[in-house]
């Protein structure tokens, strides 16, 4: 896992982006529920600790939190669909945490010593902000924004100071709480990408498996702009069971790997390359015609016979080739259908004699 990957979610994939935007909506909802019922709750403790005047006032801004907090339940449905939702639900739920905390404060403003509650909410906020799995840079602006609200609350009502003994003894522990809260949010955000990418990665290649490829395909069709194409490479290596049972599997296994790193380094780190089956992988090349992606296709067809594959066991060498089948689809082509359409051309290239490159026609549909 890359660094970047921890810092913002621009380092993730749009897909991922999605699956962790759907976690935090989960968690949120829970994180709301809790509060409106924690805080509303939290009267009973009040009535029991407070005075009468405190009580009075305190009841109702709890009470009016709590009615506050409740129209972010059915905005954590929406968030699961978009991050702008998302962002500004998690700014709602933390404006009017900060406020609640602000007129609690303030109505303590002439007492000596607060309830042990009112004075650790600010911490019990940063504590529970940590079950979302947030990148460090978010969690380093929701930090920011309630160390903010908590030194400016403080000096609207008591110090009108920026420094003294009590607010740098204040403001070292909510950093402590922060670098706690970022750190748990990050281990989730951890834990979150490794599950994700051990199911969708195949473990031998590290090759994007096929669910996650046609999730993608799906992504590309649908941002694709009217008359502009893309375009599929289906290949297969020639003969691959020869290799298995003339140099053993494991052998069978580094050529798989071998192809896959020749794929990578001719299409890039980023491209959208799986393996489909046991010795088939398949390429999308987003905005490309068919003549673009045929070429490709020879350029990779050619990449891998030049390559010689040496055997970790004697050293010896092999050589590999594969077929290809190319197509062309756009935003109204049938997934399932360019798929198979994919599959002819690359049984036409095994009938030419393997090692070659078709392109799908609609004469070849309806030969096969
Ligand atoms: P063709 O040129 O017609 O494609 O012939 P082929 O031998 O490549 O095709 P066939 O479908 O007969 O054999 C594919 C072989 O790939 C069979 C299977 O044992 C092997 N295979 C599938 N997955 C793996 C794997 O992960 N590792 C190894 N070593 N072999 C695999
Ligand atoms: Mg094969
Ligand atoms: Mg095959």
């Amino acid at each position: 896992m890359e660094l970047k990957e921890y810092w913002s979610d621009h380092a993730h994939s749009r897909d991922f982006k999605l699956i962790r935007i759907g976690f935090v909506a989960v968690r949120f909802r829970w994180l709301v529920t809790l509060l409106i019922i924690g805080i509303a709750g939290w009267i009973a403790v009040d009535w029991w600790v407070l005075d009468a005047a405190h009580f009075k006032l305190l009841w109702k801004v709890r009470l009016i939190t709590g009615a506050m907090l409740t129209p972010l339940l059915p905005l954590s449905y929406l968030c699961k669909l978009n991050r702008r939702w998302m962002v500004l639900s998690l700014f709602a739920l933390l404006v009017i945490l900060l406020v609640f905390n602000a007129v609690s404060l303030w109505s303590f403003r002439d007492v000596a010593i607060m309830p042990a509650g009112y004075v650790a909410f600010p911490y019990f906020l940063l504590a529970l902000l940590a079950v979302l799995p947030l990148p460090i840079r978010s969690g380093i602006r929701v930090a920011m924004l309630i160390i903010a609200a908590v030194l400016g609350t403080d000096y609207w009502l008591d110090s009108h100071t920026l420094i003294n003994g009590q607010l740098v003894d204040r403001v070292w522990l909510l950093l402590c709480f922060s670098l706690a809260m970022m750190w748990v949010q990050s281990g989730q955000l951890r834990m979150l990408l490794d599950l994700y990418r051990e199911s969708t990665r195949d473990p031998l290649t590290r090759l994007m498996n096929r669910r996650l490829f046609m999730q993608q395909l799906n992504a590309v069709r649908q941002d694709c702009k009217f008359g502009q194409n893309y375009t599929l490479i289906l290949c297969d290596l020639d003969r691959f069971k020869r290799i298995n049972d003339e140099h053993g599997h494991l052998m069978g296994d580094e050529v798989l790997v071998s192809v896959s790193t020749t794929l990578v380094d001719l299409f890039g780190p980023d491209a959208i390359i799986a393996r489909y089956g046991g010795e088939e992988f398949i390429v999308l090349l987003p905005d490309t015609t068919l003549e673009q992606g045929v070429r490709q296709a020879q350029t990779l067809r050619l990449a891998v016979e030049s390559q010689p594959i040496e055997n970790p066991l004697d050293e010896t060498e092999v050589m590999v080739t594969l077929s290809a089948g190319v197509v062309s689809g756009d935003k109204n082509s049938d997934l399932t259908l360019l798929i198979n359409w994919a599959d002819e051309a690359l049984y036409e290239a095994k009938s030419q004699g393997r090692n070659c490159v078709v392109a799908h026609q609609p004469s070849i549909t309806a030969a096969a």
